[in-house]
């Protein structure tokens, strides 16, 4: 598929994490541009475009700018969501690591845009060199008159700063990541009121993902209409970063318009590893539902993938082969999803733990006729119910495995107790 990247045209280029190299390269024109615009202007440009929220639930990022109350005495934040944790997302570790100064710069344009004057950047625990890197080219910027006092000269104030999460899932929720930001306990808040009334500090706050703020500078730069033309329609427009794992050649981190499929992915990435069948996806993330290979030609994107029984989520693709036991496979995801419960909703806490243990018993070889109702009963009770979507992500593997894949659930079930050679290869070390 040719394509010429936009998000990752600096990889390979480790000379633009200064302002300097930056600019020689094209950097900071978005920047300058914003600033010659009115701030509703460009958050007129940015709703235009069509931008989507890249963290997983595709929000609109220049509506949810305009939510940010104008006629306010409180100061405005800016917290630039870098807590990457959902299994096999790695996507803002590659525009943190290669070109930290597109980020600045994005961030730079939301706060003057919303009028912030301080922005957070919240970088998960596990990150330590993607941090320093932010951290040495912040350094910079203020060092070239890119943040501080007044921004490139022109009378804006802008303070930016790199926070360390201490490594949990649930500090990726936005309200849990605001409760960290304040040094609580990183749980989850009731919403409304929703951050851009109340957020950071209990003022006005903007939250954003990394990839969705590194799209910025290239709208305000190229126009709306260029970024339009970018994708599969004007609900799914721009470009997207898909990080691929599992059973393909090269795995990692592709860039293609968004609204990609899954052949084509796999096919960028030097095809099936070892020439294997594809069995069942994940499209985005260790959330999203599984779907079959049937729909390896659907667009990735938002509305194509909700079509489809799933979601994009965070673009990480997980391609499995016809080799894989997607009830093993389910059984680490609900090990995952019990772990970082953070345990306030009750639905979640014990929904989770429940759906760990059920699929732990039929892995070690003791599941009964009945599991699978038990698993979509267990998913009922989750659903819908809890403070933050983290149960609903949880349920995503669960029920597409019982729904999408019956006769892999009952290939464990049927066995009564007797286990197949192959059962025991994938039984091992599993007793309950
Ligand atoms: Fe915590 Fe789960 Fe409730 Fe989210 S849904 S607040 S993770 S218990």
């Amino acid at each position: 598929m040719a394509y010429e990247p936009v998000l990752l045209r600096h990889v390979g280029h480790p000379e633009v994490r200064t302002v300097a190299g930056y600019r020689e390269r094209g950097g900071y024109r978005g920047l300058e541009q914003a600033l010659t615009m009115e701030p509703d202007e460009v958050i007129e440009a940015v709703k235009d475009s069509g931008l989507r929220g890249r963290g997983g639930a595709g929000f609109p990022a220049g509506l949810k700018w305009s939510f940010i109350p104008k006629e306010t005495d409180q100061p405005k934040y800016l917290v630039c969501n870098a807590d990457e944790s959902e299994p096999g997302t790695y996507k803002d570790r590659i525009l943190m690591e290669e070109d930290p100064q597109q980020l600045i710069e994005g961030c730079a344009i939301c706060c003057y845009a919303v009028s912030a004057n301080t922005c957070y950047i919240y970088i998960r625990g596990e990150y330590v060199e993607q941090a320093e890197i932010l951290e040495e080219a912040i350094r910079d910027a203020y060092q070239a008159g890119v943040l501080g006092d007044s921004v490139m000269g022109k009378g804006f104030k802008l303070d930016m700063y790199v926070h360390r999460g201490a490594g949990a899932y649930i500090c990726g929720e936005e309200t849990g990541m605001l409760e960290s930001l304040e040094g609580k306990r990183g749980q989850p808040r009731i919403k409304p009121p929703f951050p851009a009334v109340v957020g950071a500090f209990g003022c006005p706050t903007v939250i954003n993902n990394v990839e969705t703020l590194c799209n910025v500078p290239h709208i305000l730069e190229r126009g709306a209409d260029w970024f339009k033309q970018i994708g599969t329609d004007e609900r799914n427009t721009g470009p997207k970063l898909y990080c691929v794992s599992g059973h393909v050649e090269r795995p990692g981190t592709y860039e293609y318009p968004i609204g990609a499929t899954l052949n084509q992915i796999i096919e960028g990435c030097g095809g099936m590893w070892r020439g294997r069948q594809l069995k069942a996806f994940i499209p985005g993330g260790a959330s999203a539902p599984m779907l079959p290979a049937e729909f390896a030609d659907t667009p990735l994107d938002f509305d194509n993938l909700a079509k489809a029984g799933s979601m994009l989520g965070s673009a990480a693709v997980v391609v499995m082969d016809d080799q894989t036991d997607l009830v093993r496979s389910v059984y680490r995801l609900a090990k995952f999803f019990n772990h970082e419960s953070c345990g306030q909703c009750t639905p979640c806490r014990e929904g989770t733990n429940w759906a760990e243990l059920v699929l732990k018993k039929i892995v070690a070889g003791n599941g009964k006729p009945g599991d699978d109702e038990l698993i979509l009963r267990i998913c009922r009770n989750m659903g819908g119910t809890t403070l933050c979507p983290l149960a609903d992500a949880a349920v995503g593997p669960l029920r597409s495995l019982v729904q999408n894949f019956p006769d892999e659930v009952r290939a464990w079930l049927d066995s009564d107790g007797a286990l197949t050679p192959a059962r025991q290869y994938f039984s091992e070390g599993v007793t309950v």
